[in-house]
């Protein structure tokens, strides 16, 4: 027999589907596949209104025994099967073991290795996005086991890659609210990592690394170090016009209206400072933004970037690419939270605020739009080598 290890975040264990009340139905805007067996379900129930909506909303692909077929939900429409009180009529009448396994599941997801399984929650559902800010024991983890005649047919959890994975979450925690500099510490971090030999020292050479950087953070050290660095506007416009391109061309999809809707107001600083023909004064507009007006607001909940950090961390199995180096993982990671970073600072001008609901509504977009597939990962990758200067490590110029 063998024992398998179950890890998951608080907020995954507290999770909730806010039903009804949801600000974004997952039952709209996407399509929602089907497996064989729940096709079959549908069509052939005995419940003639069920029966009667599968056969005129089910698209029947076949293109796999997991993608048999697919409700059609993308322009914002609702899934068919949902009443007007904005629940799933399946669930009500046939019972929650009659959903689809993408229904059932949704929006749970897990890692399985050999011998450990590590659950979290997609952030493309806001109220997942609502319990990770809820706290700060809401990344903290619980732990259990099972035991099972034999381990998963995957493969086993890597322990270095596991150990790294680990002191970036605890470099980032040992940050505060200050995660800018906890970003800078993983760099450190990767830098060294980059000149260690692959020998059987590697590992506690990397971890003496480790805890140099943990004790410059709490000097100060790291904090120093930024504030000499020079904010590069030229590459903060340049990187962020890039990214909003993409995002701008890529067709629309759940969480497209709420994330849009933040990028009208970044657009509209940047386009304030194009008039005077002068593009660093927006960056510059948003950097006291963030400084007089989300900082303040981020000091009082200082839970909050360090949650979604330490989240992405832990879920995305940070550095997850193997086929680029740590750094340029962190480059993507950096870029990704300098966009999330600048739509808050944006609205926070606009508006004189920021506040959990803005939050939320950033984050969950963010995630529905960008991370339901591969695609923007690899189109982020791109937008970041045509605007980085030199190599990965221009990624601190982010950081101010
Ligand atoms: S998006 Fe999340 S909270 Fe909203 S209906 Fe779906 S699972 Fe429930």
């Amino acid at each position: 027999m063998k024992e398998i290890s179950i890890v998951e975040p608080v907020f995954f264990t507290q999770f909730k589907c806010s039903g009804g009340a949801c600000r974004d139905h997952c039952c709209k805007g996407w399509n929602i596949d089907l497996d064989k067996p729940t096709v079959n379900r549908y069509l052939k129930t005995r419940d003639a209104t069920i029966r009667a909506i599968a056969a005129e909303n089910i698209i029947t692909t076949k293109k796999s025994y997991k993608k048999w077929g697919l409700i059609n939900v993308s322009d914002n429409k609702s899934c068919a099967f949902m009443d007007e009180n904005r629940l799933c009529s399946i669930h009500s009448s046939m019972g929650a073991a009659a959903l689809s396994p993408t229904c059932a599941i949704y929006p749970r997801a897990e890692n399985i290795f050999k011998y450990h399984i590590q659950k979290s929650l997609t952030l493309s559902c806001p109220e997942a996005v609502r319990q990770l800010l809820s706290g700060p024991e809401a990344m903290l983890f619980n732990e259990s086991k099972i035991v099972k005649p034999h381990g998963y047919n995957t493969d086993s959890l890597d322990q270095g890659a596991q150990l790294i994975n680990l002191m970036c979450s605890t470099i980032i925690n040992s940050s505060g609210t200050e995660v800018e500099e906890g970003l800078y510490g993983i760099a450190l971090l990767f830098l060294y990592l980059e000149k260690l030999d692959d020998d059987a020292e590697k590992y506690e050479k990397l971890e003496a690394y480790y805890y140099d950087i943990i004790a410059s953070l709490q000097r100060g050290d790291i904090k120093n170090s930024i504030n000499e660095i020079e904010p590069d506007h030229q590459l903060q416009w340049s990187l962020l016009v890039r990214l909003q391109g993409y995002l701008g061309a890529r067709p629309t999809s759940r969480g497209w209206g709420a994330l849009n809707h933040y990028a009208h107001r970044l657009a509209y600083i940047q386009s304030e400072g194009l008039k005077q023909n002068d593009m660093l004064q927006p960056m510059q507009r948003l950097r006291c933004a963030w400084h007089e007006k989300v900082m303040p607001w981020l000091s009082a909940h200082p839970h909050i970037m360090s949650n979604y950090l330490k989240y992405r961390i832990y879920t995305d199995g940070f550095p997850a690419d193997r086929t680029i180096t740590p750094l340029a993982n962190l480059y993507l990671l950096v870029a990704e939270w300098f966009l999330i970073k600048s739509l808050m600072a944006a609205s926070a001008d606009l508006t004189g605020k920021i506040d959990e609901n803005d939050m939320i509504n950033i984050l969950y977009s963010f995630h529905a739009v960008t991370k339901h597939d591969q695609i923007s990962t690899a189109a982020f990758l791109q937008e970041i080598e045509h605007t980085k200067v030199n190599d990965d490590l221009s990624l601190v110029y982010l950081l101010k």
